[in-house]
Formats: C-alpha cells, sequence, structure tokens
C-alpha cells in the first residue's frame, strides 16, 4: 500500500510560495557553497533490501556546530529502492531538489550535481531547522511525487568536509560522468524528437529549454534522456515532447515546429528560437546556466566563463556582469547562457562556424572541457590540441594581450568572418 505523505516534519513552513525567497549574508546563519568547497547532491538506486525506509542519517557536525555567517561543506545522498525504478530517472529527481530545497521557509538552493549552493536563515535555524530537516524534505517529497517508482527511500547528509571530498571524487563525479558518457552515442538526427524544460519558470517566467542530444539544458543538469526520463515519469510535466519535422533554416537550426512549441511553453513571450545560433534568434537564458559564451569583437570569435570562475574576462566583465545581462529568459544576440558539455558539442553555435570560435576559457575550465574539445576540434577541423590556442587569464585578461597571443598561435577565428 502507498501512503501519500502530506506532512512534512520539519520546524519550519514549506511551500511553493517560499521558492523565490532570498537569503542575504547578514541573515545568513550558516552557507554551503559548491564553488568555493565540496559539496554534492545525488540519487543513488540501491536494492530494496539495503534501504531501511525514512532513514535520515546525518554524518559530521550539525549546523549549531558551525559559526554564524560560516561557509561549509555538505552532501546529500538520496537512496531509493522501487520495482518500476530506473537509473535514468535518478537524475530527474535530483534536478527537482532544488525546487524541494527552496520550498522551506528560510532555506535557499542553486544549482545542482557539484556546483550547489545551500544557504539557512538565522530565522530557520532558530526555529529548530537542522540538517536532518533536508533529509525529511527530500524523503517526503521523492516518496510523494515519485511513488509510481520509489517503493523504499532514505537520505545521508554529510557534513564532514573530509568525507564529502572523498564521496564527491569516488563516487559522485563517476555518476556525474556516467550519465554523460550514455549521451555521447546520440546525435540530434539520430533521434525523432527533442524536448521542452521549463523547470525554470518558477525563476525566469518566459524561459524555455529545448533540450537536444547535442545540446543539454543550459543549467547542465538535464540532458535529452533526463528530459525524456522526465516525460516518461510526469507526462504532463515540465518536459513535453517537440517534433521536428518542419525544418526552416537548417543552417541555424530552426523548425517550425520547435518555435510553435517554444511560443506555447513561453506563453507567447517567444516567438522563434534557433538551436545552433548565438546571434540570431539564440535560446534564451534563465538564470542558472553553467557558463556564459559572449562575443569578444577585435578576434571574431567568442569567450566563455564559467559561474565558478571568479576573475576578470578580456570582454572587461566579470562572471556574474555577463551574466546580468545574459539572463531573465529573453533572448539577448551575441550573449547565450549554456551547459559546461555544450563546449565540445557539433553544434555548439554551428551557425557561426563552431567550436573554432572559442578565443578565450577560464584556466579551470578549459582543462575541465580540454578532453573532449580538442576530440571535437581534431574530428571537425583536424586541429591537434585546439586547447593550446585557447586563451586563458593566465594569459591575458584584455582584448589586445589576447589577440597578440592568437596571431601568434595562429588561432582560426582570425581568419574567420567577422560575427556582426
Ligand atoms: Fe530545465 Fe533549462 Fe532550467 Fe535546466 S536550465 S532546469 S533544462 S529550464
Ligand atoms: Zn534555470
Amino acid at each position: 500500500i502507498k501512503i501519500k505523505i502530506t506532512d512534512i516534519n520539519i520546524p519550519v513552513a514549506f511551500a511553493s510560495a517560499f521558492e523565490g525567497e532570498i537569503i542575504r549574508r547578514k541573515n545568513m546563519q550558516v552557507e554551503f557553497d559548491g564553488s568555493r568547497v565540496d559539496c554534492f547532491e545525488l540519487v543513488q538506486t540501491k536494492d530494496a533490501s539495503e534501504i531501511e525506509d525514512h532513514k535520515i542519517e546525518v554524518i559530521g557536525p550539525d549546523f549549531d556546530e558551525f559559526e554564524f555567517g560560516s561557509k561549509h561543506s555538505i552532501a546529500y545522498i538520496v537512496e531509493v529502492a522501487g520495482k518500476s525504478m530506473q537509473s535514468d530517472f535518478e537524475s530527474v529527481f535530483e534536478r527537482k531538489f532544488h525546487s524541494y530545497i527552496n520550498c522551506i521557509e528560510g532555506v535557499m538552493h542553486t544549482g545542482q550535481r557539484d556546483m550547489i549552493r545551500v544557504r539557512i536563515s538565522d530565522t530557520a535555524f532558530q526555529a529548530g531547522f537542522r540538517a536532518k530537516h533536508i533529509g525529511e524534505v527530500l524523503y517526503a517529497k521523492i516518496k510523494n511525487d515519485f511513488d509510481a517508482v520509489v517503493d523504499k527511500c532514505q537520505v545521508k547528509i554529510y557534513t564532514d568536509a573530509e568525507k564529502v571530498t572523498e564521496l564527491r571524487h569516488s563516487l559522485a563525479i563517476p555518476a556525474f560522468n556516467k550519465r554523460d558518457d550514455r549521451l555521447k552515442s546520440l546525435t540530434d538526427e539520430s533521434v525523432d524528437v527533442y524536448y521542452s524544460c521549463i523547470l525554470c519558470q518558477a525563476f525566469s517566467p518566459s524561459h524555455v529549454c529545448v533540450v537536444t542530444p547535442e545540446r543539454l539544458g543550459l543549467c547542465g543538469a538535464v540532458s535529452w534522456l533526463d528530459a525524456k526520463a522526465t516525460n516518461e515519469l510526469e507526462p504532463t510535466g515540465p518536459c513535453q515532447v517537440i517534433t521536428k519535422e518542419r525544418v526552416i533554416d537548417e543552417r541555424i537550426g530552426e523548425y517550425e515546429d520547435v518555435n510553435e512549441a517554444v511560443k506555447k511553453f513561453s506563453n507567447g513571450a517567444l516567438e522563434d528560437v534557433s538551436l545552433y545560433s548565438i546571434m540570431e534568434k539564440p535560446m534564451t537564458s534563465c538564470g542558472c546556466f553553467e557558463c556564459i559564451c559572449g562575443i569578444e569583437p577585435f578576434s571574431n570569435g567568442v569567450i566563455i566563463a564559467n559561474r565558478e570562475y571568479a576573475g576578470m574576462t578580456p570582454l572587461g566583465m566579470t562572471f556574474p556582469e555577463l551574466a546580468s545581462m545574459t539572463g531573465g529568459g529573453v533572448q539577448t544576440p551575441g550573449f547565450m547562457g549554456h551547459g559546461k558539455h555544450f563546449i565540445a558539442s557539433k553544434k555548439f553555435m554551428k551557425a557561426e562556424g563552431g567550436i573554432e570560435r572559442i578565443v578565450w576559457m577560464p584556466k579551470d575550465l578549459k582543462e575541465q572541457v580540454a578532453e573532449r574539445l580538442n576530440a571535437t576540434a581534431k574530428e571537425l577541423y583536424g586541429i591537434d590540441n585546439f586547447t593550446d590556442m585557447v586563451g586563458d587569464e593566465t594569459i591575458a585578461e584584455d582584448p589586445e594581450t589576447l589577440l597578440e597571443f592568437l596571431t601568434e598561435k595562429g588561432h582560426p577565428a582570425l581568419g574567420m568572418e567577422p560575427m556582426m
């Protein structure tokens, strides 16, 4: 017998009204920030015998052992079992954590995977909110929303920094990589349909992601397989099937049926969208993109900055500055939010010439994407070690120095047509 859980056992309120709530630094009891220290959230499928339903464990110090206003590591692993459970559903559950945790009064959540940030307000803390209550919320919501596939669920919350670091490397990153690898064999041409995602409309009311095998959602957490699984789990949910039968312009990836879908799901705010162009009808951005790319006029190229990068870019803007002009669910030609994995995609701004346009990335991001990006550059253009030609903050933080470097390296973007 399945029982719907309606009450969540926590000392503060839980309602969608709190989803957009902002917790300012001065009201912040404690913060867990994945861009500064190790953090992650993960769902894992287990055998029913390994799970004690509703068991919630806290491993490490609780919130009252942290100083007011301090930053720490956190990881929460939700383990589930069920006869109809599929590992493809794990990432779909995970993506819901954002909304679940934000619905808690006095708790704010951004990001996903190992790039999460969670803030607990002083009032929530004073009301008695502790680590185990995150587990209570995740347990109750997963059991409630996915009762068709989850029979048993338990939650482990780690606040022991060393343990979080160890598990991030031994468990979380391999799990995320495995999911990403599953997609590698799929192309936009090899599937019949794409999917919409409107999960971010809570924050960006007109934003729609069109998710294709070669272009994941800009948050980096919703791949085509995830969107497909979401649609299977919740046929009337945030991910709907989009056909792509009526091509308008192959070059920029524009389809009549995609436009119709985007118009419908954005409630009329968006008329048309291209899948492969940053200049013509680019896809909109909400607020949770992993990266932003923006046009760099001196080199005919684009620079990319990732959320974790705190420094300056050759455009004279930092990530937050770029983000403030890119988000909000509007189309801004020349600037676009996107997922990290999109960088090595053959469809990355294909209309403007593709990845050959990339002239600068933070060093850390370059290292993260190098293997896949170099493989794509080799395959598409026969270039070896493409990332050696791409600038970073140790090479240039201004356009002049960058241009010198690109000239010296013979970067292909210099010989391409201007983008505007
Ligand atoms: Fe969905 Fe896009 Fe938001 Fe990711 S960024 S959750 S794909 S709407
Ligand atoms: Zn978003």
